[in-house]
């Protein structure tokens, strides 16, 4: 038997390469799937990859309430419930130092990156206290712990994420409700392959932000999933309110 039978999963930012790869092994695990995204011809081939009996797609922003709320309802609506959420979406901002960046571009991180976490914690919540519990998932980052020159906004969305995680832990912790980030260290997707260019332009076919990873490579989406998996699933009874690093090694020595 799968590790998530009869489970019901929120996925936000399943376009993308980390979302993805948790829809593929949530689906593997036995969970049923609602894909939130912007890019619906993603969400469609991917729902369709994945079986439509189990899977739907919601094309919705995560930084506004009213759409999180739709489709948090679309998905006690199809599937009766919700007892899991990956509360993944995100963007990196633009590749600048604190002079350079604009009021406009650090506020549009913020909304995506905390206001939308912020959203799917405040509207899940009461969702998983009828199922009497349920798993939180944020995905903060190495930048969630430490700082980069030129991406501010991003660093402190990131940290931001670990604060509403706590909170929700705090005040899930009596409905069952278990609250958990990952953070990973660059992964092989396409948000590395616009900041590879955007920090290291004169960079070539070189992966630097790999080569600063002790383990030397970027780390691959599935390796995130499967940290995913195991805080969304009961092989994690009894972790909350924790950062969970999946990181090669980056957050434990050089900078
Ligand atoms: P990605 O760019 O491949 O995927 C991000 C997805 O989020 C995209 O499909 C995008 O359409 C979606 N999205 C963006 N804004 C949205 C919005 N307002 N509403 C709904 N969806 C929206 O990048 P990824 O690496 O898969 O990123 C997933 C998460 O992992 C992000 O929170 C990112 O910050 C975090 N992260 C990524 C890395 C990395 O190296 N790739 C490292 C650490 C943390």
């Amino acid at each position: 038997m799968g590790k998530l039978e009869g489970k019901v999963a929120i996925i936000t930012g399943a376009a993308g390469g980390i979302g993805t790869a948790a829809a593929k092994l949530f689906a593997t695990e036995g969970a049923r799937l609602m894909l939130v995204d912007l890019d619906e011809a993603k969400l469609e081939a991917l729902t369709r990859a994945l079986g439509e009996e189990r899977t739907a797609y919601a094309v919705a922003d995560v930084a506004d309430a009213d759409q999180v709320k739709g489709f948090i309802a679309a998905t006690s609506e199809r599937f009766g419930g919700v007892d899991i959420a990956l509360l993944n979406a995100g963007i990196e901002g633009k590749v600048a130092r604190i002079k350079d960046q604009t009021e406009a571009d650090f506020d549009r991180v913020i909304a995506i990156n905390v206001r939308g976490v912020w959203l799917g914690l405040k509207y899940v919540m009461p969702e998983m206290k009828k199922r009497g519990g349920g798993s939180i998932v944020m995905t903060s980052s190495t930048a969630g712990i430490r700082a980069v020159p030129g991406l501010s906004p991003y660093i402190a969305s990131k940290h931001a994420v670990i604060g509403l995680m706590r909170s929700g832990a705090m005040e899930g912790a009596a409905l069952n409700i278990r609250v958990n980030t990952v953070n990973p260290s660059p992964i092989e997707t396409p948000m590395i392959e616009r900041l590879e260019d955007a920090v290291n332009p004169q960079r070539g076919n070189t992966k630097p932000m790999a080569d600063n990873t002790p383990l030397r490579r970027y780390g691959q989406p599935e390796e995130v999933a499967r940290l995913m998996l195991f805080l969304s699933s009961d092989d994690s009874s009894f972790c909350t309110g924790g950062v969970y690093m999946v990181d090669g090694g980056v957050s434990a020595g050089r900078n």
